[in-house]
């Protein structure tokens, strides 16, 4: 037998959890913040920019080792089953009659960290991706800057057909597309969730505070940490705010251990 306190404690606490999964309990949300990695925030001798977050691997907790185990064909095959369900949904009926095709989401279907906008625009309802235009060009200058590459988040959106004249969605049709949403959250199963802007955060999140309250913090969805900032859009027309946003990243990639 083991003298290792902190192993008895691990084996313990590995019996636990396999006697809560014999019981049928699939998924354990941490109520608290999860403790970073002693080194988390410090410089790394090789300052690679590139893949960082790719490369850094799962910090290894108990809570951790609970994350979905499903294989990245089969997360594939859910998602591409989930898209399908989307592209035929008429639950908004002006949306689902003026929409050029619904815009499901992109990305890696393993991705650590996911981005939520609002709804797609008039690029994104052409071409069936998500943050295509103008507001995308810039998120995607935002990602870089911030070591991340396009490939390796997950892109979506509170809803995935374009309100027409780009109003704001009613609440009802984020109702109607929060099943896709929390499917693709399930699959994908983020460690962190990004909400761009006030419509994604008020609606993950169920709160009425401004993007300028929310800022700053995480909070929790599901096992998903979530970084509130502003919508690229926003920016577009309030350029001040992009150093709030290069804040919120660097808090955001302080948590996966890099440094901006
Ligand atoms: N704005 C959004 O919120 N989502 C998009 O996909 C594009 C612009």
């Amino acid at each position: 037998m083991s003298r290792n306190p902190s192993s008895s404690a691990r084996r313990a606490a590995a019996q636990q959890l396999s006697g809560l999964r014999t019981a049928g309990v699939t998924r354990i949300v941490s109520r608290s913040p999860k403790k970073l990695p002693d080194d988390a925030g410090k410089k790394t001798a090789a300052a690679e920019p590139v893949s960082t977050v790719a490369a850094c691997p799962r910090s290894a907790s108990l809570f951790e080792a609970q994350r979905s185990t499903m294989p990245r064909d089969e997360r594939e095959e859910k998602l591409r089953m989930l898209a399908a369900r989307v592209a035929q949904c008429t639950r908004c009926a002006e949306l689902a009659t003026t929409r050029t095709q619904t815009v499901f989401g992109v990305g890696d279907p393993e991705a650590r960290i996911m981005f939520v906008g609002e709804a797609p625009g008039a690029d994104e309802d052409r071409q069936g991706e998500p943050f295509v235009g103008a507001a995308g060009q810039l998120l995607n200058r935002i990602l870089e800057a911030s070591h991340l590459k396009r490939p390796e988040i997950y892109i979506c959106n509170i809803l995935r057909c374009r309100p027409p004249g780009n109003r704001n969605p009613a609440p009802e049709e984020a109702t109607n597309c929060r099943e896709y949403l929390d499917g693709q959250i399930e699959i994908v199963d983020p460690e962190y969730i990004v909400c761009m802007g006030s419509v994604a955060a008020k609606n993950l999140l169920g709160t009425m505070d401004s993007i300028g309250k929310l800022r700053g913090r995480f909070f929790e969805y599901g096992r998903a940490k979530v970084i509130c900032t502003y919508h690229p859009a926003y920016l577009l027309r309030n350029p001040a705010a992009k150093k709030d946003v290069w804040a919120d990243m660097k808090l955001l990639m302080r948590e996966l251990g890099v440094d901006l």
